[in-house]
């Protein structure tokens, strides 16, 4: 069978761990199947060339930008191509370009339009491993190398994997698979063996980063069969799959986080229509994508608040555009905020249960925790508060709605124990 397999940071982040992954590959070949690999930049590899293109500048064009950081994924592919060649097995790497993943012009942040993976189909009918580099594109229009943003190397693999129809795509990483929440902040957290498509979307966009959301979304509407497992066990992972009646019975499945926030006033807006179409309007032209929205009259004032939230690395472009908005609208001013972060909790079963946010509101008031903002779908409900207490909050929604792995039973004490212990 084809299989397309993803590998991390992590999981290629030295020689010994490409070298590694390279032996799991030859094993997979020699059961007879074929593969296609997608590996991302080494592990820190895509921080440390958005530090040096920082320190050059605060107003970074995301042409080069772009280019700049497929570099990482290069590095890693053509390595894992020699590591693999090494053990005797033919593999070649390639860049996105080469294997006709063709994007929009949306420099930094792609969409991708087409795959044509002529290049792939013939390398693997040449009997070679074919490696490609993760995260990235050609523009349609430019020609000019675009990026998928961060995490993007999911995508390319379920891209790739769409267009190959392959039987499977695994995305190896640095955890064993899907958890209640991110085991690296809650150790109680428990793995989910199987997640559906509509609720893993919820919650990769919701922060989890464990899968890209564009991935998710790309692997909902091809129906790849997509299985997140860890490089280092053989542990079976977390199944992606169409959403089934089991999965109603449960309420909340997971907590999210997303770190990565910035909420922007604009204060004191005169209550007219057609202020929010402009408000937005400029936002989405300046391609942000903006998050939640809330809006206050003030009835003694008769002028309003808009708050809205986007993606941290994009709040100074928007700020920009709220200030000269705030001049033009005749607002009373802006304001940022770049200490916050979202907590979510999600779940299919939602739908059909009711109490679920009034849980979450209280749990948070327990813990002292403010709430921001709030917003909801069908399947979860997101609170905005300040990035100090997003552990605390993420511990106590986890525990709130008993998400933890069932705590082993205490094993009965033997005589001999016992004697012992009371020995001291
Ligand atoms: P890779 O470099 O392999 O793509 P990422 O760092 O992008 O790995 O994603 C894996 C990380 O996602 C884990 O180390 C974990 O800290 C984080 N994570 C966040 N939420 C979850 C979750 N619900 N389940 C599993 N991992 C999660
Ligand atoms: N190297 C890119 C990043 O660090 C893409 C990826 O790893 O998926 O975001
Ligand atoms: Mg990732």
């Amino acid at each position: 069978m084809l299989i397309v397999q993803k590998y991390g940071g992590t999981s290629v982040g030295d020689i010994e761990r490409i070298r590694a992954v390279a032996r799991k590959v030859k094993r997979v070949c020699d059961e007879g199947h074929q593969v296609v690999l997608v590996v991302s930049a080494m592990s820190g590899e895509t921080d440390k060339l958005i530090g040096l293109a920082e320190e050059l500048s605060n107003h970074i064009e995301g042409r080069e930008m772009d280019l700049l950081l497929s570099s990482g994924e290069r590095i890693s592919a053509a390595l894992m191509a020699m590591a693999i060649s090494e053990l005797g097995v033919k593999s070649m790497s390639f860049t996105g370009r080469q294997v006709g993943i063709v994007t929009n012009d949306a420099h930094t942040k792609a969409r991708i339009e087409k795959v044509s993976a002529n290049r792939l189909k013939k390398a693997l009918a040449e009997g070679a491993v074919p490696v490609v580099t993760g995260f990235q594109g050609i523009s349609v229009t430019g020609k000019d190398v675009t990026t998928f943003g961060r995490g993007g190397s999911d995508l390319t693999a379920v891209a790739i994997a769409a267009s190959l129809k392959a039987a499977l795509c695994e995305i190896y990483t640095d955890v064993d698979g899907v958890y209640t929440t991110d085991p690296n902040m809650v150790t109680e957290a428990r793995k989910l063996d199987r997640v559906s498509y509509e609720e893993m979307l919820e919650f990769s966009s919701l922060g989890a980063k464990v899968l890209q959301s564009m991935a998710v979304e790309y692997a909902k509407k091809y129906n790849v069969p997509l299985v997140v497992r860890s490089s280092f066990s053989d542990a079976p992972g977390t199944l992606i799959v169409k959403e089934d009646e089991d999965m109603e019975k449960v309420v909340v499945s997971g907590v999210a986080y997303d770190k990565n926030q910035s909420k922007i006033t604009i204060i004191g807006v005169p209550d007219r229509p057609g202020i929010a179409s402009k408000l937005f309007g400029t936002v989405a032209a300046a391609n942000i994508v903006v998050d939640m929205i809330v809006q206050n009259i003030s009835h003694a004032t008769g002028a309003t608040d808009i708050s809205f939230t986007v993606a941290r690395t994009e709040s100074k472009k928007a700020m920009k555009l709220a200030d000269s908005l705030a001049k033009d609208l005749d607002a009373v001013g802006t304001d940022l905020r770049e200490d916050i972060s979202k907590v979510s909790i999600v779940g299919v079963g939602m739908k059909s249960h009711s109490g679920v946010a009034a849980l979450m509101f209280e749990t948070l008031a327990k813990h002292g925790v403010n709430i921001m903002m709030i917003s909801t779908s069908e399947i979860k409900v997101s609170c905005v508060i300040e990035k100090k207490f997003t552990e605390l909050a993420v511990r106590a929604l986890h525990n709130a709605f008993g998400l933890e792995g069932k705590k082993k039973p205490a094993k009965k004490k033997t005589a001999k124990k016992k004697a012992k212990a009371k020995r001291g």
